[in-house]
């Protein structure tokens, strides 16, 4: 029978799954420092705009651009040479 079986394989797999769970490792660790996915730039890398070019409209419109280097005035380390504390690059 076509779904007896399906349903030992359904059994089977949820027998095996929290073996896996627990075998499986852990992918990060916590180091302590708040999780943020910063890209090579040192910026969120959601909101780089070297990273995702399309941004470059959003801070314009906000009057946050750097047309010289072309990246959002708030993450242009050349002009605001302090950003590099925060690790921006
Ligand atoms: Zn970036
Ligand atoms: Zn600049």
């Amino acid at each position: 029978m076509r779904s007896f079986r399906s349903l030992v394989v359904l059994s089977v797999l949820s027998m095996a799954l929290p073996v896996l769970a627990e075998e499986a490792p852990p992918t990060s660790k916590p180091t302590g420092e708040a999780p943020k996915p910063t890209c090579e730039h040192g910026v969120h890398k959601a909101l780089c705009t070297r990273c995702n070019p399309k941004l470059s409209a959003v801070y314009k419109s906000k009057g946050d651009w750097c047309a010289e280097h072309e990246r959002a005035e708030s993450q242009c380390v050349l002009c605001n040479p302090k950003l590099a504390e925060k690790g921006v690059k």
